[in-house]
């Protein structure tokens, strides 16, 4: 029986099990992938406080060895079901279950697809959601990104490291991204924009040739040739294994209080897999912060 189950490895379930650690929770983090969630596959951080530039495995793998010090243990593994209700928890990993007092979601989300033809077909060929893991192939290529807010604009920023030009495709003709990221876009001369315009087809055979666009405003289309296409229209949560709960809003995403509660007892969340008007490493850690607290305070409760 573990006082604190994290389900999720990222920024907030690896701060999450610090705090736990530290305040003496039997602690365990489970996690499918290696340590730092979507960090590992984020380039350079400029954004966490104490680091000026830090690469994103870099980060994880501190936070990692941190935890792992601090008494937290790990367990490598995909958590299908969770029964919320009642204490203790149990979770389902597989053939296995695990039982905890006190439960952390801390599962992150997942980049949105077009679902437009050519997208699957063409996926690692040419067609990625990953400018970081991926923009070093395009040395001198065209590339596209789709998309008007902060990933899309920050990860064709990056694309201008290696790409000759990036085109962002975006549906309005006015960027959702925050002023300085714009400001930056704007003023790279690497950087070309196509507005009111939505992406319809991916070309290619075996690789990507180009995209099939229309303009919202005027219907006409045009193809527009290119060796890349960085999808970037959002994120989906990770909450399948929470299908039905009453813990999940309409879109998926997980409702807490400000103290990182749900509406179930015994029951937290933290990160980007909750309603939050930030999603960033710093302010995943400091709800996986919060979440450890309050679960803490849950447990001696009981
Ligand atoms: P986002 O803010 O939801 O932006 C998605 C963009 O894609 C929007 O411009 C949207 O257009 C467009 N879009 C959505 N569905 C589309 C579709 N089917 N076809 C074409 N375009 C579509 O997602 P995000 O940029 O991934 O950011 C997610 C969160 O992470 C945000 O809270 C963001 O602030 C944060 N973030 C922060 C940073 C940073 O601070 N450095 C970096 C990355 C992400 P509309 O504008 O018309 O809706």
């Amino acid at each position: 029986m573990y006082d604190l189950a994290i389900v999720g490895g990222g920024p907030s379930g690896l701060a999450a099990g610090l705090y736990g650690a530290r305040a003496h929770l039997k602690t365990l983090v489970i996690e499918q992938g290696l340590p730092g969630g979507q960090m590992q596959n984020t380039l350079e951080i400029e954004n966490y406080p104490g680091f000026k530039h830090i690469l994103g495995p870099d980060l994880s793998e501190q936070m990692y060895q941190q935890a792992l010090d601090l008494g937290v243990e790990w367990k490598t593994g995909t958590v299908t079901a969770i029964e919320l209700e009642g204490n203790p928890k149990i979770l389902t990993i597989g053939s296995e279950t695990i039982e905890a007092k006190a439960v952390i979601i801390g599962t992150g989300a997942q980049p949105k697809y077009l679902n437009v033809p050519g997208e699957k077909e063409l996926a690692g060929r040419g067609v990625s959601y990953c400018a970081t893991c991926d923009g070093a192939f395009y040395a001198d290529k065209d590339v596209f990104v789709i998309g008007g807010g902060d990933s899309a604009v920050e990860e064709g920023l990056f694309l201008t490291r290696h790409a000759r030009t990036v085109t962002i495709i975006h549906r309005r003709d006015e960027l959702r991204a925050q002023p300085i990221l714009q400001e930056r876009a704007f003023a790279n001369p690497k950087i070309k924009f196509v507005w009111n315009t939505v992406v319809e087809k991916i070309e290619g055979d075996h690789k990507v040739t180009g995209v099939l666009t229309r303009n919202v405003k005027d219907d006409s289309t045009a193809v527009l040739n290119g060796d890349g296409v960085f999808i970037y229209i959002g994120f989906y949560p990770n909450t399948s294994f929470l299908a039905g709960s009453v813990i999940l809003n309409k879109e998926g995403y997980i409702e807490t209080a400000a103290d990182m509660s749900t509406k179930v007892p015994g029951v937290f969340a933290a990160g980007d897999v909750r309603t939050t008007p930030l999603r960033q490493i710093v302010s995943a850690a400091s709800d996986g912060a919060i979440a450890a607290m309050t679960a803490y305070q849950y447990i001696e409760s009981l």
